[in-house]
């Protein structure tokens, strides 16, 4: 494993080798676990930044195969209005939690933008404080857009967009969505959000029907390769009542330890990005979030939507309740981790590729 590993340092692009690790389990797992904290540490060092998540609508104009908020599924619908997502905002400034994120379904419509813009202009201004001078950062991700309503969204005050991918792999993408959504569109997205000036983040499912290691293996070579800032993926979760709901999958172990691995591997391959532990993995094992930080994770998003409309955003079934935040911060100190407060986060890795 060691020798791996210092292969690894070697040529962190070579796919048989992202294959072999990823595929790693029990000790040698966790000597994959070791390696990543301790680039993690070299290179973002020990700190965990919260975003506080806020799921703006359940609306959607796609109809992605595994998702649970689909277009075509009949479920209660809901916006979260302005003021309750301000009232978040100045939450999650109080909480001393310096950045917040705004997701939602694909709405691409101008007057959807229009109220996202709005949002983030009034919440940069109302969530000025003497610690945080300029309000809170904000991270938008809500799909893709127009180069000019991404121009609007940044002049707003949003300086960092996380567009997944879900997948690196033309052939399986297209057995995941209808045939109007395409790979090719996302990596444009992606590259035109860097282009105006976003901190950039994508990510990718775990463990899918008809996923194979080596395609996994390609996802990381493809976060080297857009030269990304930030990282968002999390395990797959079936909902139930959608096309892919009944799929064949790996067993919920596989899927964690693929997802922990992904993470890992991640962390060595691209080494000063932002990389979430997202509450997928939470949904396969009660601490999912925390191991998720021992294998090189840096950031946590813990939910503020109001709790009359979190119950409506189920991406998949098994969505865990949330979390305390002085639980979620204990934990962290448990694992001889420590939350930062009052500062956006911000990706070393955008600073660094800036310079
Ligand atoms: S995955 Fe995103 S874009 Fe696709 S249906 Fe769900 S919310 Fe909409």
């Amino acid at each position: 494993m060691k020798q791996l590993l210092a292969q690894l340092d070697e040529t962190p692009t070579d796919i048989e080798l992202l294959t072999t690790l990823l595929d790693v389990r029990g000790a040698d797992a966790e000597i994959l676990r070791d390696a990543a904290t301790e680039c993690m540490h070299a290179h973002v060092g020990d700190n965990v930044y919260f975003r506080g998540l806020v799921e703006v609508t359940n609306r959607c104009h796609l109809n992605c195969y595994y998702c649970g908020i689909r277009r075509d599924r009949d479920i209660p619908r809901y916006t979260v209005q302005a003021d309750d997502i301000l009232a978040a905002a100045r939450l999650c400034s109080r909480l001393g939690f310096g950045s917040l994120v705004l997701q939602s379904g694909e709405i691409r419509s101008d007057s959807y933008v229009n109220f996202i813009c709005d949002i983030v202009a009034r919440i940069k201004r109302e969530t000025r404080t003497v610690q945080q001078p300029n309000g809170l950062g904000i991270t938008l991700s809500l799909g893709v857009f127009s180069r000019t309503q991404y121009q609007r969204m940044f002049d707003a005050g949003a300086h960092r967009y996380l567009l997944r991918i879900e997948t690196s792999d033309d052939s399986l993408f297209a057995r995941l969505h209808p045939p109007a959504q395409s790979l090719a569109e996302r990596f444009e997205a992606l590259n035109t959000l860097r282009e105006i000036g976003f901190q950039v983040g994508t990510g990718v499912m775990i463990g899918l029907p008809g996923q194979t290691t080596r395609m996994l293996a390609q996802d990381v070579f493809t976060f080297k390769r857009l030269d990304v800032d930030m990282i968002g993926m999390g395990p797959f979760l079936p909902s139930s009542d959608t096309p892919m709901g009944h799929a064949q999958i790996l067993s919920s172990a596989q899927r964690l330890q693929l997802g922990l691995n992904m993470i890992a591997v991640t962390r060595l391959v691209c080494k000063d990005i932002n990389i979430a532990s997202t509450t997928a993995l939470e949904g396969l094992h009660p601490h999912g979030r925390l191991l998720g930080l021992q294998y090189g994770a840096n950031v946590a998003m813990p939910n503020l939507t109001p709790a009359e409309n979190r119950v409506n955003y189920k991406l998949y079934d098994d969505k865990p309740t949330a979390q305390s935040v002085d639980g979620a911060v204990a934990a962290i100190e448990s694992i001889g981790r420590r939350v930062a407060k009052n500062v956006f986060g911000d990706s070393k890795h955008f600073f660094n590729r800036c310079s």
